[in-house]
């Protein structure tokens, strides 16, 4: 029998996996073969650890908690448009330089485009 701390890191795992869309705590209970009694323990410390957030959802007339990852791990598309990775500047680009990221305008309009676009990924969770 897996001991509580692994149930708890596998099911920390299959929240953040289930990424924006979440999982519904009785499909997560059932990838871990937990009891709905252990797995509610779990959801609710992962909870209290500010880890996860759970959001009640009605489901086939019954209330259940739909669970959600507070973070996520970046992932390489959220920098593949990032102007320094094709700047030609690259090399020479250092902050105690004339070229500069404190002083980019390309790097300056990315960051307001992220900020403008994806609100939350700068902390506004
Ligand atoms: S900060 Fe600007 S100048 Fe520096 S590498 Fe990035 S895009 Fe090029």
């Amino acid at each position: 029998m897996p001991k509580p701390n692994d149930l708890e890191q596998k099911a920390l795992q299959l929240i953040v996996n289930s990424g924006h869309e979440g999982i519904l705590q009785s499909e997560l209970w059932h990838k871990l073969g937990a009891s709905s009694r252990e797995g509610s323990r779990i959801a609710i410390k992962l909870e209290n650890k500010g880890l996860i957030r759970r959001e009640k959802e009605l489901q086939n007339g019954r209330w259940t908690y739909r669970l959600f990852p507070k973070r996520l791990p970046a992932s390489m598309d959220s920098i593949a448009d990032c102007p320094c990775l094709m700047c030609p500047d690259n090399s020479r680009c250092d902050p105690s330089n004339v070229i500069s990221p404190q002083t980019c305008e390309k790097l300056t309009d990315w960051l307001f485009t992220i900020a403008k676009n994806y609100p939350k990924a700068l902390g506004d969770s």
